[in-house]
Formats: C-alpha cells, sequence, structure tokens
C-alpha cells in the first residue's frame, strides 16, 4: 500500500461518523451528497425480469460502496442499507408475510479480505429491528470463481456457471417471497446466476434488489470509467 493510499485508509478508521460519500463530519449523508445521489430505477437486465436499483454505480454513491466494500468502513453498511430501505418498500410483502433476502454471494477469499461478506453485512443491517424482513444465504460460490474485474459477459457467466451452489438446509420455507441482493449490477451475470441456480433448487425469484446500477446505457454520457467489481 502506498503512503497516500495508507494516510487515507487511516483517516477512515479514526473518522466515524462522517458522510458516507464524501468524508465531511455530517452522518450519514452530507446535504450535496444527498442531492446527487438521484433517484431509484428499474434497470434493464438482459434476462433479470426485475431489477431495483436504489441509484446509479456513480458520485457519492459510487464512492461510498467502494469505501464500505474495498477500504475496510464496514460501519458504512447501515447508511447504505438506509438507502435500500426505500426501494425495499416498494417490493415486500405485507405484514405479516415474511420477505427473505438472499444476498449473491461473494467468493469466499474476497470475503475474507474483507472481514466478512459485505452484502451478507448490508443484507443484516436492512433486515435489522424487522420482524417481516429476514436474511437467508442459501447461495455459496465455490473456490474456483475468478474475479469478475476485466471479463466482459460471456466470460463472466462461464466463470460463475456451475460454480454456484445451493445449501438446501439454508433456503427460506417454501413459498416465502423471495428478494435476490446485490452491491452492483453490470451485465447482470451474477444476477442470471443466482436466478438460475434458485430456479433449480425450486425458488423463484421475482425482484433483485441492488444498490449501484452500473449497466451500459447507450443515451447516457459516458461517466468515466465503470469497472464494478461484481464479485
Ligand atoms: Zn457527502
Amino acid at each position: 500500500m502506498r503512503a497516500l493510499e495508507l494516510g487515507a485508509a487511516l483517516v477512515d478508521l479514526v473518522l466515524p461518523g462522517d458522510c458516507a460519500g464524501c468524508g465531511d463530519p455530517v452522518q450519514p449523508w452530507c446535504p450535496r451528497c444527498v442531492a446527487r445521489l438521484g433517484e431509484p430505477s428499474w434497470p434493464a437486465v438482459p434476462g433479470v425480469p426485475g431489477v431495483l436499483a436504489v441509484g446509479r454505480y456513480a458520485g457519492p454513491l459510487r464512492a461510498a460502496l467502494l469505501r464500505y466494500k474495498e477500504r475496510g468502513r464496514r460501519d458504512l453498511a447501515r447508511p447504505l442499507a438506509a438507502l435500500l430501505a426505500g426501494p425495499l418498500e416498494e417490493v415486500v410483502q405485507p405484514h405479516p408475510a415474511v420477505t427473505w433476502l438472499l444476498p449473491a454471494p461473494s467468493r469466499p477469499a474476497a470475503a475474507r479480505a474483507r472481514g466478512g461478506d459485505h452484502v451478507v453485512r448490508l443484507c443484516r443491517a436492512l433486515a435489522a429491528g424487522r420482524p417481516d424482513v429476514r436474511v437467508a444465504r442459501p447461495l455459496r460460490l465455490m473456490r474456483r470463481a475468478r474475479d469478475s474485474v476485466g471479463l466482459d459477459a460471456v466470460q463472466r457467466a462461464q466463470n460463475l456457471a456451475g460454480r454456484l451452489c445451493v445449501r438446501p438446509a439454508a433456503l427460506p420455507p417454501e413459498g416465502a417471497a423471495v428478494l435476490l441482493v446485490d452491491d452492483v449490477v453490470t451485465t447482470g451475470a451474477t444476477l442470471r446466476a443466482c436466478r438460475s441456480a434458485l430456479a433449480r433448487a425450486g425458488v423463484g425469484v421475482d425482484v433483485a434488489l441492488v444498490l449501484c446500477d452500473a449497466t451500459r446505457r447507450e443515451t447516457r454520457r459516458e461517466e468515466g470509467p465503470l469497472a464494478a467489481r461484481e464479485r
């Protein structure tokens, strides 16, 4: 780690109570970042009918996710989960039914390096204090899966094919409402693979809830490198 990066990482570690997006001393989001968060949307993802995203993979949302995921700011699970709470209300089952959140799995080595699975932590923060929302972890990635950075859509699909496994004992009750949850959707390869694996286990998924929409949009001006680390 270079000195500059180390310095930034230490600042991140010693300054709790800062804005999740920019680090200003306002918790959990400063007004400037809130204004730039944008609106939730339903991006078109081939092969995945319903994807509900908090916002684009850009600006303060992207910054907050990177701090949370890659720079050890595990405490940002709460402000990020708070952003998912609004979209969750759109798709959650009415009381007293229980809606199950199923985190898209990370590679075990990546999760270890990050001090735990960041999507699981996000789901737990989202379900905290809500008896109508629970977390189940039937999806696991086997060790052979490579990091998805730099792979195209076909390579990502091949990378995941057959490497996702479903643990039947960890599945939600039969017929329960199930939401897939992930941090970033780019090509949709991860969500497609998760849906297929769950379908083979007899579990249907209506909606995938994601934090960041990093799908390509023809009509949108390029926002810079969108090399999202999907897993
Ligand atoms: Zn801010």
